[in-house]
């Protein structure tokens, strides 16, 4: 059963939040580790106890049965692009250049719900690409109740270095709009990144290279200097910066300016690894992003022997594993389908890692990157952000995709 957004609000606002519920599955992932025939109760927003059967004191709570199922923190998103849509529907240029922007804020409430119906109660939300600051609206929307949603981590605009990210293949006579807000050089920086975090930025975002001018390989664009100032004056105010890197220069600076993950990170060797690991900055892959753009442009996956970049990054994911730098979930949603966000999931174990490092990834090991002290664990005093798939998929991370129950901030979105 899929309860509407707003009937379960007014039910929670008319017992003034003070809801109990005493959730049993089989099994409790809680972030970390498994835990066979525990129960969770929630009391209000808040997880209030968890353990065995006899150690919680389940008085007057209504009792949900998860017979057969896992129940884990709710999953959290470490890279989404919720204004954008898959790139085989419509191309990212055509994105930018031809769709308005309330068009573009009318797909994003519905992929607002598909991603928190499909047990994803968090997301960073790493740039609106053209959309100015309507990620803004959007997360408000969702606190405020008007429409469902995951709890929102967003970038905003992103900073790009002049002419770096924008639509290609036009004349240089014309000035089309970029992807992200141009800055550069000392004050343009400073001023950009405040008014960024003035206007909501939770995170800031920088593209510390791409692909850009004539050339088709990508190149750093900001130099270490620019990129340190950036996170100076992020840091400043609290907000961590997040880097775009792709080749391993773009990559270098990032980790030496003190971004805190890298995006993406396809062209690493084992010595930038090293000194990510050595640094502590992680690494979101967003495996699934570049195996879906390869489909887009042809590859018949499973037929098809494997394209050069999607082997290259087979073994650049393999290097970061071996070199122990933390892996981030994040699957650069948006690319492909909201909603089914569980693809990156399945393609980390696929790419060598294991589920249970998969889940704790995307639920406590994102949470302590994020800086989310509220969240990605089942622990007393934690918000009620949880989820139930059937089976286990600690065994099978394919069940990820199996949700029976979702649950925010003590809220039901599904049971
Ligand atoms: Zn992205």
């Amino acid at each position: 059963m899929c309860l509407t957004f707003g009937s379960v609000s007014a039910q929670n606002r008319s017992s003034g939040g003070s809801f109990i519920y005493l959730l049993r599955p089989d099994r409790v992932f809680d972030g970390e580790t498994v835990h066979a025939g525990w129960v969770v109760l929630v009391k209000g927003d808040k997880i209030e106890a968890v353990g065995r059967p006899a150690e919680v004191n389940s008085a007057g709570a209504e009792v949900i049965d998860l017979k057969g199922m896992t129940l884990m923190p709710g999953l959290i998103e470490g890279h989404s692009h919720l204004l954008l849509h898959p790139y085989n529907e419509t191309a990212w240029d055509d994105q930018v250049l031809r769709e308005a922007r309330s068009l573009r804020v009318a797909r994003a409430t519905v992929h607002a719900q598909k991603t928190l119906l499909a047990g994803f109660t968090t997301v960073r939300d790493l740039g609106t690409e053209g959309a100015d600051y309507d990620d803004v609206g959007l997360k408000q929307a969702i606190d405020q109740g008007i429409i469902p949603g995951p709890r929102m981590i967003v970038a905003t605009r992103a900073l790009i270095a002049t002419g770096s990210y924008a639509p290609k293949g036009f004349s240089p006579d014309i000035e089309v709009p970029q992807g992200a807000e141009e800055a550069d050089g000392h004050d343009r920086l400073i001023q950009a990144v405040r008014r960024q975090i003035g206007k909501g930025a939770d995170v800031v975002k920088v593209y510390a290279d791409y692909r850009w001018g004539l050339m088709a390989e990508a190149r750093p664009t900001y130099t270490l200097d620019e990129l340190k100032l950036i996170v100076e004056t992020a840091k400043s105010s609290g907000r961590p910066v997040v880097a775009h890197a792709g080749t391993a220069e773009g990559m270098r600076r990032a980790i030496l300016a003190g971004c805190e993950t890298l995006e993406h990170g396809d062209a690493g060797t084992p010595e930038i690894f090293a000194l990510m690991k050595q640094q502590n900055t992680a690494l979101c892959p967003t495996l699934a992003a570049g195996d879906a753009v390869s489909q887009y442009r042809g590859w018949k996956k499973g037929t098809d022997p494997e394209p050069e970049r999607i082997r290259q990054k087979r073994l650049t994911f393999r290097q970061a594993l071996d070199a122990g730098v933390t892996i981030c979930f994040g699957g650069d949603v948006g690319v492909f389908a909201h909603g089914d966000n569980a693809r990156e999931l399945e393609m980390m174990v696929d790419y060598g890692m294991k589920p249970l490092e998969v889940l704790r990834s995307a639920t406590a090991v994102n949470a302590d990157v994020f800086h989310l002290t509220d969240r990605g664990r089942i622990r007393p005093g934690l918000l009620a952000d949880l989820v139930a798939v059937t089976g286990d998929p600690i065994q099978t991370i394919t069940q990820v995709r199996q949700v029976r129950l979702v649950m925010k901030g003590g809220n039901l979105y599904k049971r």
